[in-house]
């Protein structure tokens, strides 16, 4: 039986690559057959919270990542958070020792640093050097009695080459006196290391398949020698490559918003962030780039997963949004936008009649909104009264004939008990006649003084939205 896992750490907002990575095992359970577990990784007792897990439950749940196993699915193998699981490591741990593969290690760090110091004067990396490994009975309770707490070091054997065939990244070798000395598997404070629970967790949950990031790949020989050391049969290992901002180095906040949240916070659509993401380091063989869920799972193949970096094309994430928004209902789009009104004090309850408007503004701007918040400052006109003017713009627009057009065109408003957009078109065509003012000279001081812009939707279908008293008190302002 085929088994994945993802397994996040809940000490932070979900980063884009993560969630690929997540995206990744979820479209590879899919297509393949296979389970996913959903594995909290929490021994970060500092950094982990309960509130970053609920974090992660929300994201995965918005983008439509289901899994079959998980803190909140009840399977064979849980419990599924790993601080739960706290007896099982320190079991491992000991029968480590008692094999003489693993020892405690009471170095203070003072002691530590000099190592690494002293390695990196040899011209070595710095490296753990073995103090612990050999201490009798006698010297362990000298320590223990200076109120000294041991951690739990395992034994790196000396010059061995470390080797996996890495589903996407190939054959990888490494050698064991690049990892730094004998490697803490268990803190101080007795928590787990992520080299060594991630071991125990992932035989025990018996996983076929470990796709992760890239970042971990030098972990992977650590893993292996553990998985050795304790008898286990190690996973298939697929490293997906890391994701880079558009001048190629590691994507990161320089580039702009690097978590999911962000992105489901602007009002980007889960199925536009599915089919975006899962484009990233992968896709089908017919190169058609709009696809659902569904299409997705049924192209993808594991085996296709190109070696190479992606990167994160923002514009390419705004081409699909606003194709997935310009699909979308209008009835969607208002729901999805209603916060970002409120929170902008546009709006508070919204009965029937104002939805029934919404929906009327919304569709003004809806089939060219990259994402749903961009709503905040297109449609802004339509709510507060007053607009500001741009100084430059308004000398420019607002000369010649313009006074006179706004006078008349507000005329004509201020007798008006109903603006509907027949109303609004034959009286544009009348007041240009009657006036002798045409085209541009005409519709632009209009446009300017009632929306504060040189440009926008149509006018015919603005004025009848914005209504007769945001209109005159708007012109007012413009004329003086
Ligand atoms: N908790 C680790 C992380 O979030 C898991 C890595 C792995 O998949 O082994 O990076």
């Amino acid at each position: 039986e085929k088994r994945v896992r993802f397994a996040p750490s809940p000490t932070g907002a979900i980063h884009i690559g993560n969630i690929r990575t997540a995206l990744f095992n979820y479209l590879f359970s899919r297509s393949e057959g296979a389970k996913l577990i959903l594995r909290i990784e929490d021994t970060d007792l500092t950094r982990s919270s309960k509130d970053f897990e609920k974090l992660i439950f929300k994201e995965l749940n918005w983008l439509g990542i289901e899994w079959d196993e998980g803190p909140d699915k009840p399977g064979d193998y849980g419990p599924y958070r790993q601080s739960e699981r706290l007896h099982i490591y320190r079991q491992y741990a000991e029968q480590l020792i008692k094999e003489g593969k693993a020892y405690r290690c009471y170095c203070t760090p003072e002691e530590l640093d000099k190592d690494r110091e002293e390695s990196v004067k040899r011209g070595d990396i710095p490296r753990y050097s073995g103090r612990c490994r050999h201490l009798t009975k006698e010297q362990e309770e000298e320590y223990l009695r200076q109120g000294r707490k041991p951690s739990i070091r395992f034994i790196i054997p000396d010059d061995v080459i470390i080797a996996f065939d890495d589903m996407i990244k190939g054959r990888i070798e490494i050698k064991s006196d690049t990892l730094g000395g004998d490697m803490i598997i268990v803190k101080s404070d007795g928590m787990p290391t992520y080299n060594f629970a991630v071991v125990i967790d992932d035989t025990l949950m018996r996983i076929s398949h470990v796709i992760r990031g890239e970042d971990h790949i030098y972990n992977t020989p650590k893993q292996l020698l553990i998985y050795e050391a304790l008898g286990f049969k190690p996973p298939v290992f697929a490293h997906a490559p890391l994701i880079l901002g558009p001048d190629r180095t590691k994507l990161s906040k320089r580039h702009g918003n690097t978590y999911i949240g962000q992105y489901r916070e602007m009002g980007y659509l889960p199925e536009a962030m599915f089919n975006f993401l899962s484009l990233l380091s992968w896709s089908p063989e017919d190169n058609v780039e709009l696809m659902s869920k569904d299409e997705i799972v049924r192209k993808f193949n594991f085996n296709k997963i190109h070696s190479a970096n992606p990167v994160f094309d923002i514009e390419k994430l705004n081409w699909m949004n606003q194709h997935y928004i310009q699909m979308s209902s209008v009835d969607r789009i208002v729901d999805l936008a209603i916060p970002y009104f409120k929170e902008a004090g546009y709006i508070k309850d919204v009965d029937d009649k104002t939805y029934e408007w919404l929906k009327k503004v919304v569709s003004l701007f809806k089939d060219g909104l990259h994402y749903v918040a961009e709503l905040k400052d297109k449609a802004k006109m339509f709510f507060d009264d007053d607009i500001e003017y741009d100084d430059n713009l308004k000398d420019d627009i607002l000369c010649g004939d313009a006074m006179k057009v706004l006078k008349s065109f507000k005329e004509e408003i201020e007798n008006m008990e109903d603006i509907s957009e027949e109303f609004v078109k034959t009286l544009l065509k009348m007041l240009q006649k009657k006036i002798g003012v045409k085209g541009k000279a005409f519709f632009m001081p209009i446009r300017f003084a009632i929306t504060g812009q040189d440009h926008g939707p149509e006018l015919v279908m603005i004025i009848p939205l914005l209504g007769k008293q945001k209109i005159l008190y708007r012109i007012d302002k413009a004329m003086k």
